[in-house]
């Protein structure tokens, strides 16, 4: 296969040993650098999501950038499988609706239980709150971490650390589309005071302005959520230099109001195509750290001093946001910074073992590489990639660039560590619950 003719790192040596009849097996434990399946439990457990990352997504950053027979970090996880991202009906959950979004797919592997679309780790039509990986991963004394490129409090990241009826009640003062969850009405609150309120020890990404927000109910009312969390220990950073000099473990890290700065600019898809165009790579402003340097510092707090194990959860969100818009080079930007943030992680599996990275999706999403020389009837552009080949990206979900929709395929998933192997074949996004949940032994 032509990755192994390009690449003869690591992983090509792990593949070799497999071959021979697998060696490092048979002294019991994983050698360094090894990202096989064992059958024994993972102390740590890694969750990497590219939001609206399909298929077609995966292979447009792999031509642009290391070419059509190269290799991106995902592709050097050793198992992969496919995966359904389908949601229920709100009024009636035995029907299925099939295109899903960001909110029902991530309580769906946070919780092992299909929801409605925009429900937040609660159940279809009772509302009620389903016990979420990361809450079972604190209660087994691990630390917890998330980390996205978009508001920290987007659906993403809420459905693993927080119970609210609506996607969209991220704040104290955005709490009208779920009034029960209010904490002056007796609930947890909105996703911001329900982070810091679990005291997940890591949260680095956007969202600053719902953190601005004052507090309506309950104990800390009157404060701000950013007092709320200081007065529980947060160490608080809010720039890329102010991140990489700290050594706190329970991070607060918000670098922006709202969703983060994207890296790539280019010009957007149109009718007839634009382009032929480059992208315009290093756009992210140098106030703004990198996914890969948050995933970075994520690790590094989360093992400092620290023989717990840990949970981590990793969005790059702006895939799905760029892709809804018809941004190829956007999107593909975001699907590259995803991809270094895959390399820091493996880096770390391969020197931690005990280790299980899972690598997917929440649910697919519009963009196509079609024939150059047709006039699909959407949006299109074409693009020079970096071997000199010409590729044509069309959106075609929507009747304008601005208003391109997700797309109701199977995803793939990929892993590697222990119980790595149970992603292979087709699985369905509740399984990745069950498969986390056996990993740590809680089930
Ligand atoms: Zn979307």
């Amino acid at each position: 296969m032509a990755r192994f003719r390009k690449t003869l790192g690591w992983i090509s040596v792990a593949a070799v040993t497999l071959a021979l009849g697998g060696s490092a097996v048979a002294g019991g434990n994983p050698a360094a650098g090894d990202l096989r399946s064992f059958p024994w439990r993972a102390k740590n457990v890694i969750l990497v999501i590219g939001d609206g990352m399909g298929d077609s997504e995966i292979t447009l950053a792999r031509n642009y950038t290391v070419g059509a027979a190269g290799e991106l970090a995902l592709d050097r996880l050793p198992y992969t499988g496919q995966m359904t991202t389908f949601s229920v009906q709100e009024t009636d959950p035995s029907i299925p609706d099939y295109t899903s979004e960001s909110a029902s797919t991530a309580s769906a592997w946070s919780t092992g239980q299909k929801t409605a679309d925009g429900r937040i780790s609660t159940s279809p039509s009772t509302d009620q709150d389903l016990t979420t990986f990361l809450e079972i991963a604190q209660d087994r004394g691990m630390k917890t971490g998330v980390v996205s490129t978009a508001d920290i409090t987007d659906a993403t990241n809420a459905a693993a650390m927080s119970h609210v009826a609506a996607r969209g009640c991220q704040g104290p003062a955005d709490m009208a589309s779920c009034p029960q969850d209010a904490k002056e009405n007796g609930g947890p609150g909105s996703i911001a005071e329900q982070a810091i309120d679990h005291e997940v020890d890591v949260l680095l990404g956007g969202g600053l302005s719902r953190f601005e927000q004052t507090i309506t109910g309950g104990p800390d009312a009157g404060l701000t959520v950013l007092d709320s969390a200081a007065a529980k220990g947060y160490e608080f950073v809010g720039t890329r230099d102010d991140l990489l000099a700290s050594d706190g473990t329970k991070l607060l890290g918000l670098f922006t109001p709202s969703h983060m700065s994207v890296d790539w600019a280019g010009a957007v898809a149109a009718n007839p195509p634009s382009g032929p165009q480059r992208c315009t790579e290093d756009q992210r402003p140098a106030n703004e750290p990198s996914l890969a340097e948050m995933t970075t510092k994520a690790i590094e707090a989360l093992t400092h001093r620290s023989r717990a194990g840990f949970f981590l959860q990793v969005e790059s969100a702006s895939i799905d946001k760029r892709d809804h818009v018809s941004q190829p080079c956007e999107q593909i930007g975001e699907t590259v910074a995803l991809d270094e943030a895959i390399a820091v992680v493996l880096e770390f599996a391969r020197t931690s073992p005990g280790t299980l990275v899972i690598v997917t999706a929440d649910h697919a999403h519009t963009s196509q590489i079609t024939e150059v020389d047709a006039a699909p009837a959407g949006f299109s552009s074409i693009l020079l990639t970096d071997e000199g080949g010409e590729m044509l990206v069309t959106y075609g979900t929507g009747s304008t660039p601005e208003g391109q929709q997700h797309t109701g395929s199977q995803v793939r998933v990929a892993a590697a560590g222990p119980q790595g192997w149970k992603v292979v074949g087709l699985i369905d996004q509740t399984e990745l619950f069950d498969i986390m949940e056996r990993a740590i032994g809680a089930s």
